[in-house]
């Protein structure tokens, strides 16, 4: 019986994303949820971006860790909302953690939501969160066959993100085969390569979410 179970679970948590989705049209908020290993560069993907559209784009923080705060005292410095969501040693945030997260955020007053997912790149892939799109980071020295081994999570991302460019020469990471996976798993899915380091292509992460957030780039 263990598979209706979960059949529950995912039924409840859809529902509840379904209502996610729908305060963050009312509040005009896009909502992205970034998912990856533990230690891809989340994190400062997400502080590069706070600098890059700060008085631009109205950016809040969700962080979801199975313990500490840590996250999210790197996120806070930079004077955005966040709230950490902690999962009490869950592997992944769900609909139900994200919508009451959603109550102690301004969301009249923001335009776009980073959803920071557990390090994981297994379980947070079945877990709808309302989110308006959905990114999956890989740094370099984890390897090009990410893609190969959980085609699930780069079936169902629109973006991904090839993080920590700047280890390029030191790891053997095949940029060719990484991106041919991702070319037979889901065609659509754009690659941004990025080094959070020497900011490379921070420019064009930024510009994406910015487009993902509804908000003109001109400025
Ligand atoms: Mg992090
Ligand atoms: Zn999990």
């Amino acid at each position: 019986m263990e598979i209706e179970v979960i059949q529950k679970v995912m039924k409840v948590n859809d529902e509840i994303a379904g209502g996610i989705r729908e305060r963050l049209r009312g509040a005009g908020v896009a909502a992205v949820n970034l998912i990856s290993a533990p230690g891809s560069g989340k994190t400062s993907l997400i502080e590069s971006a706070l600098r890059a559209l700060a008085g631009r784009v109205r950016v809040g923080v969700l962080e979801g860790d199975p313990d500490t705060t840590l996250d999210a005292q790197r996120i806070a410095v930079h004077g955005v909302p966040v709230v950490q969501i902690q999962t009490a040693g869950g592997c992944h945030l769900e609909a139900n953690l994200v919508s009451r997260a959603l109550d102690r955020l301004p969301m009249h007053d923001l335009d776009l939501l980073l959803i920071e997912n557990v390090g994981n790149l297994v379980c947070p892939v079945d877990f709808d969160l309302g989110e308006t799109a959905r990114v999956a980071i890989v740094s370099t020295a984890e390897g090009h066959d990410k893609p190969a081994k959980y085609p699930k999570l780069f079936r169902t991302t629109d973006v991904v993100v090839l993080n920590k460019i700047d280890l390029l020469p030191y790891v053997d990471f095949d940029e060719t085969v990484f991106a041919g996976y991702i070319q037979t798993i889901n065609p659509k899915a754009r690659i941004l390569r990025t080094s959070c380091r020497t900011g490379e292509g921070i420019d064009a992460w930024t510009g994406w979410l910015t487009r993902a957030g509804g908000v003109p780039s001109s400025a």
